[in-house]
């Protein structure tokens, strides 16, 4: 069984798995057409690792295809590949078409199925192997082969050791390391998280030396509001933050009412959960988007406080200790309530 499903659980392998390179080879050169898959909502980091593997890839003579289960924010359009990119809950019959004649499927920057929604019934069904690339934290066991790691600061980091780890160093050129280094940067907050090492800066100065720009990478991202984003950030700052009394957390919630008065689009509250950290003091925020369906909710930490339990606990979600999310079906109001409560047993 060269790509056994059922490994050892060493401690070790909870936080880290990393099969062998061997291996990784040899599934890869039984491989033609490969599926890139990554989480709902997909981020910098789901963006930059998926566009970053496609490309190296397509170098390498195969044909992949990266596959989103919805649509990602205008601010990572302009990432290399990115027109080539397939959209499941718009283009449905051709993502289905694409998952189901692909013989190697890639998941990038999760580790449930979940994270998938619909498009994971279609990604679980599929025979073809899966290599699960991620860095956060209780990954399901779907896998064939595994390149996992908590400690990475990003799925990004993970892929440049990944294609290094491949003999792909010199294939790494301006386009990969462009969206590899959008990845690390919208990952850890522009490389000023905790999960930031020697080793992500000495990634990073690997990518510079293929010629890309960084501060052209930071304008194209965070230069990028539109007039009703900066708006709804004022609007939410000098409105919405609310601090829980005698607590070191502070949060937002937005109605769908308010979010559409701001005529919301998709990533306009993207990095908006973080700025009551700047408040001294707070050890905890969250932010609370209404939309139809469901309250989405982002929770971030500093130091020890555990996000990820908390959000899977309580709010069917996930992630990492200091940056979380999940849901609720209750009311907005509702679901504040019982945020409240809730956060003062983290203390
Ligand atoms: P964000 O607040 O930016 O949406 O997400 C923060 C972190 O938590 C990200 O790493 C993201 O992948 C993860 N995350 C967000 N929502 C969920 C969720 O519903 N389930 C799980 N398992 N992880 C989530
Ligand atoms: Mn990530």
């Amino acid at each position: 069984m060269p790509f056994s499903r059922f490994k050892p659980l060493i401690l070790c392998s909870v936080l880290m798995q990393k099969d062998s390179f061997r291996s990784f080879k040899s599934i890869l050169s039984k491989s033609e057409k490969i599926a890139i898959v990554t989480h709902w909502s997909p981020d910098g980091d789901a963006m930059g690792s998926s566009l970053a593997l496609y490309l190296y890839l397509l170098k390498t003579g195969k044909k992949p295809q990266v596959i989103v289960p919805n649509g990602y924010p205008d601010f990572l359009k302009w990432l290399p590949g990115n027109k080539k990119v397939i959209n499941f809950q718009e283009q449905e019959k051709k993502a289905l078409a694409s998952i189901s004649s692909a013989d190697l499927i890639f998941t990038l920057d999760f580790n449930s199925y979940k994270r998938l929604e619909k498009m994971g019934e279609e990604i679980d069904k599929s025979p073809a192997p899966k290599i699960l690339i991620d860095h956060h934290q209780n990954p399901d066991r779907y896998a064939t082969l595994y390149y996992h790691d908590v400690k990475a600061c990003s799925t990004c980091e993970l892929i440049y050791e990944f294609l290094v780890g491949l003999g792909g160093k010199k294939a790494i050129d301006a386009k990969i390391a462009a969206c590899l280094y959008t990845g690390i940067m919208t990952d850890t907050g522009s490389f000023r998280y905790p999960s930031v090492t020697a080793y992500t800066h000495e990634v990073i100065s690997d990518l510079l030396k293929t010629g890309i720009i960084p501060s052209d990478i930071h304008s194209a991202v965070y230069d990028s509001y539109s007039l009703d984003r900066i708006k709804l950030l004022g609007f939410a700052l000098n409105e919405k933050l609310k601090v829980v009394p005698n607590y070191p957390v502070a949060y937002f919630t937005l109605s769908e009412k308010e979010l559409s008065r701001f005529n919301f689009k998709k990533g306009d509250t993207e990095g908006l959960v973080n700025y009551p950290f700047s408040i001294k003091g707070i050890k905890v925020c969250a932010l609370f988007n209404e939309t139809e369906e469901q309250v989405k909710i982002s929770f971030r930490s500093k130091g020890k406080i555990d996000m990820n339990r908390f959000a899977r606990k309580y709010f069917s979600g996930g992630g990492h200790i200091n940056a979380a999310g999940g849901r609720s079906l209750d009311s907005l109001t509702n679901t504040e309530s019982r945020f409240i409560e809730l956060v003062k047993t983290l203390f």
